[in-house]
Parts: C-alpha cells; structure tokens; sequence
C-alpha cells in the first residue's frame, strides 16, 4: 500500500512518514500543493493524507483538482481548522474523513484503515497476495499461513509482502535492505537474517511445505517448493 502525505509542517511530515512507514505502508510526501498535485497524479496512491493550510494554494483546492483530473484515491483531510463548518466542507468539496490536528497517530492508521477498506472491492482484491497457502491481507495486515493467523510485527510483514512480491525470485540481502528497511546499512550487518529467522520460525512453523528458502551466498526466496 502506498500512501501520499501533502504536508508543509515538516514536522509533522517526518512524523507521518515514520509512523507510517513502520506500520508497513510505502510513504511519498510533498509540501506543497503542486509538487502534491504532480505526485497525485501519478495514479499510484491507495490514498492521499492532504493538509488544508499549504503554502501556495488551499488543500480543499488541491483536492478538487486532483477529482477533476480523475484520481479515484481516497482522501483523508488533516487539519488544524476545527470548527464544523470546515469539516463539513472539507467533506463536501472531496475528502472521504477528516482528522484535526492535533491527532492521534493511533487514531490516524485507524481511519485509514477504514478508508482503505471502503475502497472499490476490486482494489480490496488486489489489495490480497496469496503464495500457495500463505494469504496476506495488506489492508488488515493480517497475515495466515492456512487456517493460522500469524502474529507479525509491521517489520516482519514488510519483509514477507516483499518475498511474496517476488516469489520465485531471489532477493538479495541488500535488495531486502533497500526496499524493507530503505536504510543504507552496514552491509556485514546481520539485521535481515535476524528477521528471516524470526519470520521463518512464523511462517513456516511445523509446516510440511516451508516456503522461505535460503540461497546460500545470495539471499532468499519464497517458493512453494
Ligand atoms: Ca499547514
């Protein structure tokens, strides 16, 4: 799931990309409403985080013209005008919810959820990576292996939407580092085999089949045999 943030306060931007990020959504921001509007249209977001007091021009405007050149995305209105009035235009001129600042991050992923949720089915569809009985749901971020809920931390589910990405394939240790952790590591550092270890004891559990398979010298694949 990839989201859109359109916020000048960089504060709160940093925040929102970090809270975000590590409850597994890939995060793009702005801080304006053109660069906003450009990165919009790009049709790539499963929902925009859009703040009403930005520099150059309204949110509210932002918003219609992103409707008006067809983004379908859902959007959540962040903002510090409070009265009802606002909240009622702001819902009215575009914007599916509505949160004042100051929020909640809790509260923020909740809304969002829903808001993802809502979405067309067929997004709901694509929004389900199934590698043989391993099934995850990447707007819940439930993960079940069968029947078997599995109880992942937003790191770990990270890593195994990004196996499940690209199954088949086999991903290099730096590869999971850039795309996971989109950190420039140590390359001798040990972090992904920690977590491939703790996902492998998860995921593959007492299974028959174990699906996360090491490459000896070159990383990892997820298979199905
Ligand atoms: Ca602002």
């Amino acid at each position: 799931m990839r989201l859109l943030v359109v916020e000048d306060d960089l504060e709160i931007q940093d925040f929102l990309r970090r809270g975000l990020t590590e409850a597994g959504y890939e995060v793009d921001a702005a801080a304006d409403a053109a660069s906003g509007e450009n990165l919009a249209l790009e049709g790539i977001h499963d929902a925009l985080i859009i703040d009403l007091g930005l520099p150059d021009r309204d949110g509210l405007e932002l918003i219609a013209r992103c409707r008006a050149q067809g983004s379908q995305a859902p959007v959540l209105i962040l903002s510090a005008r409070r009265s009802v009035d606002e909240r009622v235009r702001g819902l009215e001129q575009g914007g599916d919810d509505y949160l004042t600042k100051p929020f909640a991050l809790a509260e923020l992923l909740a809304r969002l959820r829903n808001l993802l949720r809502r979405s067309s089915p067929a997004q709901q569809e694509s929004a389900r990576l199934r590698v043989a009985d391993l099934e995850l749901d990447l707007v819940r971020r439930e993960a079940h292996r069968g029947k078997r809920e599995l109880q992942l931390t937003s790191q770990e589910f990270a890593l195994l939407e990004y196996l499940c990405r690209n199954a088949g394939r086999v991903v290099t240790r730096t590869m999971i580092l850039d795309h996971v952790w989109r950190m420039r590591f140590d390359p001798a550092t040990n972090v992904v085999d920690v977590h491939i270890y703790r996902l492998r004891s998860k995921v593959d559990h007492e299974a028959k089949q174990p699906l996360i398979q090491t490459i000896r010298g070159v990383g990892y694949v997820l298979k199905t045999s």
